[in-house]
């Protein structure tokens, strides 16, 4: 009998450690990516909290994971998944290229940036308004930037920005940081990073090119214009889990309700990784999920007739 193959939808660290624990579990393993490999590890400079590892390239961690998935034999597709249907026992996935049939299923499909929402945002995406820092960063050399947000992301772009550029504005809608400790202390340290605290952009300004954003304090309404050629956006992330609803059962916010142990209560439907509900969402965490969600998902096609 041909090898039973998992699919397993998302080919960030939780989907590319389930294909790795699949395949050791002596599975196939098919997963569906519609984007890069790595989700937003691809897109993180660097990587300094990864258990065992001191320091590490984003890009790097992205590449080793899809490399050792891809040598014990996991077949990674780079198409999207536009519809499934999970209820039955086996479960259609379709794709642009056809139709995936399968007994199990992990749905490690991540969570994607939030975006601000304001006037100029949309308009001037890829012409000074990014989402990714690491990916843009280059193109703001010597020049003076912009980073939403007071997470781990929004701080550590900061840095990352702030060797390049002549100034790199910080911009977080209240006065305290949520990112830890040490960045916080990194960014206090760093002289051409500017605080903006108390502030959120309402509008980003510009013709063909980003020129500059306006602030607005939220509690006195006093506004600010800042000139500036590059605004990026960390304002966190938010999961596109809209193709599972009606079959997975969604939090308020969209995130899959389950438990550690992955499980759906369709039986062979798994969910790891960044779109769980789950207390801490690191690398650590997703790929841990992965190789909890590959194994039970390997027990639940060994107990099938
Ligand atoms: P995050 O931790 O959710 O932080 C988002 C930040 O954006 C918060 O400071 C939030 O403000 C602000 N914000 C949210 N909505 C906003 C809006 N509409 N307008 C203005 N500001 C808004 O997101 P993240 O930094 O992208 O990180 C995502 C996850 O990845 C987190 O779990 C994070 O710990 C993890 N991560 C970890 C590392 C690391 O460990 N080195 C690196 C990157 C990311 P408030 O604080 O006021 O809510």
């Amino acid at each position: 009998m041909a090898q039973e193959s998992m699919i397993i939808v998302g080919a960030g660290p939780a989907g590319l450690t389930a294909a790795i624990y699949a395949r050791r579990a002596g599975y196939g393993a098919v997963v569906l990516e519609e984007n890069i490999y790595g989700g937003q590890v691809a897109t993180t400079s660097v990587v300094e909290n990864y258990p065992g590892v001191d320091s590490i390239a984003g890009t790097d961690l992205a590449v080793n994971l899809y490399q050792q998935a891809s040598a014990l034999g996991a077949e990674i597709r780079f198409e999207p998944l536009l519809s499934c249907s999970l209820r039955e026992e086996v479960k259609k996935l379709v794709t642009p290229s056809g139709t995936l049939e399968t007994r199990a299923v992990i749905i490690a499909n991540g969570a994607k940036r939030r975006k601000i929402g304001c006037p100029g945002e949309e308009r001037l995406n890829g012409r000074g308004v990014s989402y990714c820092a690491t990916c843009d960063g280059a193109f703001y050399k010597n020049k003076e930037t912009a980073i939403v947000g007071g997470g781990n992301t929004a701080l550590e772009d900061a840095l990352f920005l702030s060797n390049q550029c002549t100034a790199v504005h910080l911009i977080h809608r209240r006065e305290g940081f949520r990112a830890v400790p040490i960045l916080q202390d990194a960014v206090h340290k760093r002289e051409n990073i500017h605080l903006h605290l108390n502030r959120v952009v309402t509008e980003i300004l510009g013709d063909k090119a980003v020129q500059g954003i306006r602030l607005q304090n939220p509690q006195t309404g006093e506004e600010e214009l800042l000139n500036l050629s590059g605004v990026f956006v960390a304002i966190g992330v938010q999961p596109d889990n809209s193709l599972y609803r009606g079959q997975l059962p969604l939090t308020e916010d969209g995130y899959f309700v389950a438990g550690e142990d992955c499980a759906t209560p369709l039986p062979g439907v798994f969910v790891a990784g960044d779109s769980r509900k789950k207390p801490l969402r690191q690398i650590v965490t997703a790929t841990a999920d992965g190789a909890v969600a590959a194994t039970l998902a390997a027990n639940y096609l060994n107990q099938l007739p």
